[in-house]
């Protein structure tokens, strides 16, 4: 072979092995996707310049952390402040493969506190077994108020996009209210033994899958 075409062939390959690696690395399926509601200029709910995007993403890198730590493979929708659509959260998940997706959000109503998570209205067991290990260890935890697992959305008909477009067992955590300063003292107070009942209720439902 003349010596320009060897490298053209050489260059071609590396291409190709680069590819592979890049893909082999972005495709690699996970365990479980860990999705931080909101970001960037959406910052959710607020209440006296406290937005919960920034305490949906303090959760999430601890939650992150501690599943890793007990030996799981994770992603996460977002792991800084940035904006990312509803449907590449999703996407990104069903690329993932991952067994489970867990959307994390808090709430805001006036007068309202407490506790719910949320599950798609035609879920399989599976989503509710989630929901519920996940609600009970944040309720051992100490939580305001624990208003169920429900399902469907909060404010109409249908379901929450993340519950819905995602094809692996999911749940959106509304974990207290941002505008009640009860659960924004628990928040704040109890962020680590929160993220701690979260990772181990994941654990719990990839070993009982
Ligand atoms: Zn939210």
């Amino acid at each position: 072979m003349k010596t320009n075409i060897k490298i053209a062939v050489i260059g071609f390959i590396a291409v190709i092995v680069a590819i592979a690696v890049v893909a082999s690395i972005l495709g690699k399926p996970v365990q479980v996707v860990i999705d931080p509601g909101h970001g960037g200029k959406d910052v959710g709910a607020e209440y006296n310049g406290r937005y919960e995007k920034d305490d949906n993403l303090a959760l999430a890198l601890l939650v992150n952390e501690k599943l890793q730590n007990m030996g799981f493979e994770t992603a996460m929708t977002r792991s800084k402040d940035k904006q990312i659509s509803l449907e590449n959260r999703c996407v990104f998940a069903n690329f993932k493969k991952a067994e489970l997706f867990v959307s994390l959000h808090r709430n805001s109503a006036e007068g309202a506190k407490g506790v719910e998570i949320w599950i798609s209205s035609d879920s399989p067991k599976e989503d509710e077994s989630l929901a519920d290990n996940i609600l009970n260890a944040l309720d051992n935890a100490g939580i305001s108020q624990n208003r169920g697992v429900k399902s469907g959305y909060a404010r109409g008909d249908g379901d929450y996009y993340v519950n819905s477009h995602t094809d692996m067992p999911s749940c959106l955590v509304e974990l207290g209210f941002i505008n009640s300063d009860t659960d924004n003292a628990l928040y704040d107070e109890k962020l680590d033994e929160y993220a701690t009942a979260i990772a181990e209720a994941i654990a719990k439902t990839l070993t009982e899958q």
